[in-house]
């Protein structure tokens, strides 16, 4: 198809005339996006692929921004959110209000979600979400006649999302330096120390450990310990054996309240519907987004143990927190036909047979690579790093080399994610099949030798 084809109305470099006058894009570098402008403008996605304007296919490795996991194109979301529209497209939850859609997806979740975590708040997103978990942990301590726990403890490379307390709560230093989202109360552990969590005060890390951090603020101070099960935009880290649940034995020796951040991992991307399943782990608050909904509709929410729920509804003032969208009624009928989707197509388990495939195939391309190292995958979330073979040491970062992998891949039709120099993401949506992850490993096996012959 020609470049100027007619797509509602415009051309694609008018489009991207457009995005650059006016578009503040998220998460990117303005003077890139306002000089350059987009390097892609979608307009399709059908199962595992998005078209360009062009109509040329691209498979989405990430399945977006780990999120549309029952992959695009899917008719039943869209039938479900227009019939809600249709019906009642949106209706408040505040003081007396509710609607059906949401009374029923927060029932279901209850049904899902380990443990004793039956009741949920309902958000628009991740960010909200884990903003909303910090205050609820604060406001039941404060219930609980404790009202100085409220340092919220978090690990380095975690990532909780963009808003001030979720940005703070996030380990990644180069999130702090932005317009200070800093703010004060939260505090940054090395994660993975699981000796060190089991009470080994003789580790040399021992000092960057949250059971150091407990011991140097004080336990009766901090309200919650905040982790992604597998750190996911930090560079997919995958915890080891022993560490999830080392972390809920500390928050129960010290009293203090585990929250998981399942906003990447919740709904089947590690193989389990949520991630801490993984490890037989009960957090007491549960964070989720983006997998609710595969990204069809914006939706989080925040599930809560009974413990919890217990002191909150003794509560009889208004509890000052609630979004607009807090029980969207469209946002939580395409929760509950996207779940519908995941249980009836068996998405879970098929996660949990890709992963073999993806290991292989990550198993392959660092065998044939001297250059890459550190596979790892944990159902459909996965990431391997790049190393100069000569020094043994991540290449200099003026080379730009996970970027300039992904970059080949883009250029063969594969959308990838560099994290930080060295480091490669993968997640593709979860109806991928074995041929198709051949196909995308073949792609990442020639963008490897693309990038080895430019060194
Ligand atoms: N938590 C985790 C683990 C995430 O990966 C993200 C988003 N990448 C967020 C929170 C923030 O979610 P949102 O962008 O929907 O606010």
């Amino acid at each position: 198809m020609a470049k100027d084809q007619q797509v509602m109305g415009s051309t694609t470099d008018e489009l991207v005339e457009l995005d650059k006058r006016h578009f503040i894009h998220p998460t990117s570098s303005p003077k890139a996006a306002a000089e350059e402008g987009p390097g892609i403008i979608f307009s399709e996605g059908n199962g595992i692929y998005v078209n360009n304007m062009e109509g040329e296919a691209y498979i989405d490795g990430m399945s977006m921004l780990w999120n549309v996991n029952v992959g695009h194109g899917q008719k039943e979301l869209a039938d479900a959110a227009s019939e809600q529209m249709m019906k009642m497209a949106y209706s408040s939850a505040f003081k007396g209000f509710s609607n059906e859609p949401a009374i029923k997806l927060a029932e279901k979740l209850a049904s899902m979600a380990p443990g004793d975590l039956n009741s949920v708040f309902f958000t628009s997103g991740g960010s909200e979400s884990n903003d909303t978990a910090f205050k609820l942990s604060r406001f039941y301590w404060e219930l609980k006649g404790q009202p100085n726990k409220k340092k919220i403890i978090g690990t380095k490379a975690g990532y909780h999302g963009v808003t001030q307390a979720s940005q703070s709560a996030t380990g990644i230093p180069a999130t702090h330096t932005f317009a200070g989202s800093n703010i004060k109360g939260f505090f940054h552990a090395t994660p993975h120390l699981t000796n060190c969590e089991l009470g080994d005060t003789t580790d040399p890390d021992y000092e960057h450990s949250i059971r150091a951090l407990i011991e140097q603020e004080g336990a009766d101070t901090i309200s919650a310990v905040v982790m992604e099960p597998v750190q996911g935009a930090g560079g997919v880290n995958m915890p080891p054996e022993g560490y999830i649940e080392a972390v809920r034995k500390l928050c129960d020796e010290f009293n203090i309240l585990f929250i998981a951040d399942e906003v990447i991992c919740g709904f089947g991307r590690t193989g389990k519907m949520f991630g801490v399943e993984n490890w037989n782990v009960i957090p007491d608050m549960m964070c989720m987004a983006k997998g609710i909904t595969s990204g069809y509709s914006q939706l989080g929410g925040v599930m809560i143990s009974d413990k919890i729920r217990e002191y909150i509804i003794g509560y009889e003032n208004v509890m000052s927190h609630g979004f607009t969208y807090s029980g969207h009624p469209t946002a939580c009928a395409v929760a509950l036909k996207n779940i519908e989707i995941i249980e009836r197509e068996n998405l879970v388990s098929h996660v949990k047979d890709m992963e073999d495939e993806l290991r292989k195939g990550l198993a392959y391309l660092e065998e044939k690579h001297d250059t890459v190292r550190n596979c790892r995958t944990l159902g459909l979330l996965a990431a391997f790093e790049l190393y100069n073979p000569d020094t043994g040491e991540t290449f200099d970062s003026s080379l730009q080399a996970a970027a300039s992998v992904v970059n080949a891949c883009f250029d063969r039709k594969l959308i990838l994610r560099n994290i930080g120099d060295y480091k490669v993401a993968i997640a593709p949506p979860f109806v991928i099949t074995q041929e198709e992850i051949k196909k995308m490993i073949n792609i990442i096996d020639e963008s490897i030798t693309a990038f080895e012959n430019t060194l």
